[in-house]
Formats: structure tokens, C-alpha cells, sequence
């Protein structure tokens, strides 16, 4: 087949949008949390200025939408995406360095000489004789989602610098502060997008794509108990902390993270702060089955009522919220979205490997929010780490993906 996108310019892409420092910031409510997202989301509509063909628009929350018309009638509209932000993790400002030919040794990273070894990373194997991008070891790389930027990007100047490329509406939509809770997409307003169906990039090695992802979401529970000098306190002293140790000791206790896998569920215990008078807890639920993931809120209810029943009704609250749905009733609905991602891997000599995915993108908020939207590789691998990396022509088949999903909605209308 033919080779339509080019592994020196996409890798030149990338790197050009990873020296911008997107790191999201948790504490910021703001969207974005931080101004970089919007000076990335501005150099990617800028680069299309002078293209009469595209449209590009970021508005105040950052979120970007380049639009190229169809120029076949009858074909699909079909949405990129891509999201702006990288993990808080490893936040320095990130430094990529092109491993030439790779021979097959382990990686040093030349500021640190923190080492990315064969033993520990035997897929690096894969990719020997290929150009591999890593960082000089002081930041995360951000292919995590630079990569799909510079993959949309791409796809898209293929398909204006090749007019007998048919194609439906394409857009490209970069949003904000995904890895802090899938900030970006809930923002957006999916039914102006106008489209059949999207395909976001934010997973792992070449060939990987998702089937399903769980149900999210979040409790905070807070505890007001009573003070009391610890010398005369019996009888009077309410302990708030040892209310929300309750709690914990009443979650089952083999549904932690640490003790579960594939497709089970869990309740995770991530944050306590407090003293005797007053505490607060966070708990993360997450369950693949709709039902499993009410019945852990209906559990931590339960145990919220049987304290109030204790400690007084006032004194105990209990906040339940959703953070995303799992992908996979949207997806059932559209099959055909899912055959053309494989179908587009074998035409491509990729080999297909669908993956259960533990945790969320954006595609788990604006797939029931009525777009479906399926997730496949940007061909990165240890995500979030100073050991991130990708090998280019992972990269570039990311974006021949795009491109053959597209072509392949062509076939269906000519049909
Ligand atoms: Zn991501």
C-alpha cells in the first residue's frame, strides 16, 4: 500500500508541540488549568491560518476545533481527538531526544543516564532499526496526547494536499485537562460537532485499541464529631478520624486497587485529612458493569446511613458524583465504528489488540453524550514516566489509522 504520511515531517510535528509545557494542574478550577494549553491550541490553529479550507476556532476554555469540509457527498463526519494537557507527573518542560536506528540496547537518557532497559521493557525489541523519540530523562515526553495532535494534524494536511481523497467532514478537536478528570470534553458541546462518529488516540502501543472502559466515579464524605480534653474526654469525645476509619474498615476489603485486575471493580481510599473535630474522605468507585457501579454507591450510602443512625444525621455527609461511563453501550449501538478500526489495522499490516482499559478519555464522556467515540493507539509506551516513549513509525501508522478509517467510509458510500 501507499505510504501517504511522512515519518520525518510527523515526528518534526510532535517534537514542535511537545517544547510547550502543558502540564495540568489539579488545584486550578480554572479551564484551562494552565495558559499553556492555550498557547499549544493557538500554535495548531495558527499553522492552518493561511489555509482557506480550514476553519479553526479555540475558544476561552481552549478547546479547539479545526474543520475541513467534505468534499464527497454522502460520507460520514468523522471527529479527531486529541487532548492538550499531559499527566501532573514528571512536569518539567520536556526535552525529546531522537534515538536513531535503534539497535536493540538498552536507553540511556542522556541528562540523567536513567536507563530504559531491554529486561524491564522487552517490547523496546519491537522497534529495533526504527527511530525511537524519548526524552533526555528530566520530564514525562507528552506523547500522551501530543502524539495524536501531531497524528490529526498530519492526517488532515494529507487530505487538503490531496484533493482525489474523498473524505466526509473531518474535524479536529483538541481539548483541555483530560488527565485531571476529563475536564475538557465535558465542556464541550458534543452536538454542535454535527458528526457520525469519533476516534480518539490516547492509548498505547501500535495495534491497541478499546472495547470497553469502566464506570467512574467519586464520594466525599465528611464527619463532625465532638471535642474534649483527652484528660476528662470519656463520655464527651467524638472522634472524627476514627468515624472515617470506620469507613474504611466497613469497605470490602478485597476491592482495592492493589487486589484487583482486568475487569474488576474497586473502591479506592485515596485521600483523609482532618483532626478529632472534624475529617473529611475520599473515596474513587469504579466498576465495568452499570449495576456493580450502583451498588458501590448504594453501599457507601448504607454505611452513611448506619453512622448518622450513631453519630446524628448532621454529622456525617455523603457526596456521590460520576466522573465517566464506560464506552461500550455507545459503541454496541455503532459496530460498524469498531470493524473499520480493525479493519483499517489489517489493511495497514497491523495486528489488532483490543484492550479492556482500567480508567477513562475523553471518549468515556462524549461517547454518552450521544458521539461515539472509539480509542485507538498513538503508539507510546510507559505513559506519564520519564521512561516514556515512541517509536516513530508507531506514530506514523497512528495517523495512516485516521486516514484508512476515512478511506474506508469512502468504499461504503461507493459501494
Ligand atoms: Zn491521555
Amino acid at each position: 500500500m501507499t505510504t501517504r504520511i511522512n515519518a520525518d515531517q510527523i515526528i518534526n510535528t510532535f517534537i514542535r508541540y511537545t517544547t510547550i509545557n502543558t502540564t495540568s494542574v489539579p488545584d486550578n478550577q480554572q479551564l484551562p488549568s494552565c495558559e499553556n494549553q492555550y498557547k499549544l491550541a493557538q500554535l495548531v490553529a495558527s499553522e492552518f491560518a493561511d489555509v482557506s479550507d480550514i476553519q479553526a476556532t479555540v475558544n476561552e476554555n481552549a478547546i479547539t476545533v479545526l474543520s475541513l469540509p467534505a468534499n464527497c457527498p454522502g460520507m460520514p463526519a468523522i471527529v479527531f481527538f486529541a487532548h492538550l494537557d499531559t499527566a501532573p507527573d514528571n512536569a518539567n518542560d520536556t526535552h525529546a531526544v531522537r534515538v536513531k536506528n535503534y539497535a536493540g540496547t538498552d536507553i540511556v537518557l542522556p541528562a540523567t543516564d536513567e536507563v530504559i532497559a531491554v529486561e524491564a521493557f522487552p517490547e523496546l525489541l519491537n522497534y529495533v532499526g526504527q527511530d525511537i523519540i524519548t526524552t533526555d530523562g528530566t520530564s514525562l515526553l507528552g506523547a500522551d496526547d501530543k502524539a495524536a495532535i501531531a497524528a490529526g494534524v498530519e492526517a488532515i494536511c494529507y487530505m487538503l494536499a490531496t484533493p482525489d481523497f474523498k473524505h466526509g467532514d473531518i474535524k479536529l478537536v483538541l481539548l483541555p485537562d483530560e488527565e485531571i478528570g476529563i475536564r475538557g470534553a465535558k465542556a464541550l458541546n458534543v452536538a454542535e460537532l454535527n458528526a457520525d462518529f469519533g476516534i480518539c488516540l490516547d492509548c498505547c502501543g501500535i495495534g491497541e485499541y478499546v472495547v470497553e472502559n469502566w464506570y467512574a466515579g467519586s464520594a466525599k464524605m465528611t464527619f463532625k464529631g465532638v471535642t474534649a480534653h483527652p484528660m476528662s474526654a470519656k463520655g464527651k469525645l467524638v472522634n472524627a478520624l476514627l468515624i472515617a476509619n470506620e469507613v474504611i474498615n466497613a469497605l470490602p476489603e478485597a476491592e482495592r486497587p492493589e487486589l484487583t485486575e482486568g475487569r474488576e471493580g474497586y473502591f479506592w481510599v485515596n485521600k483523609i485529612t482532618g483532626n478529632t473535630v472534624s475529617a473529611s474522605l475520599e473515596i474513587a468507585l469504579r466498576d465495568f458493569e452499570i449495576d456493580g457501579y450502583q451498588n458501590r454507591k448504594a453501599t457507601l450510602r448504607s454505611i452513611t446511613e448506619q453512622l448518622q443512625k450513631r453519630y446524628g444525621h448532621e454529622n456525617i455527609t455523603l457526596e456521590l458524583s460520576d466522573t465517566y461511563d464506560n464506552v461500550k453501550a455507545g459503541l454496541d449501538k455503532k459496530p460498524e465504528i469498531i470493524a473499520s478500526v480493525q479493519q483499517a489495522m489489517r489493511n495497514l499490516g497491523i495486528e489488532p489488540k483490543p484492550l479492556i482499559m482500567r480508567g477513562g478519555y475523553d471518549g468515556s464522556v462524549i461517547t454518552p453524550a450521544g458521539l461515539p467515540t472509539v480509542n485507538i493507539f498513538t503508539g507510546a509506551h510507559n505513559f506519564h514516566s520519564t521512561k516514556e516513549f515512541l517509536p516513530a513509525e508507531s506514530l506514523r501508522l497512528a495517523s495512516e489509522m485516521l486516514l484508512e478509517i476515512v478511506a474506508l467510509s469512502a468504499q461504503k458510500v461507493t459501494a
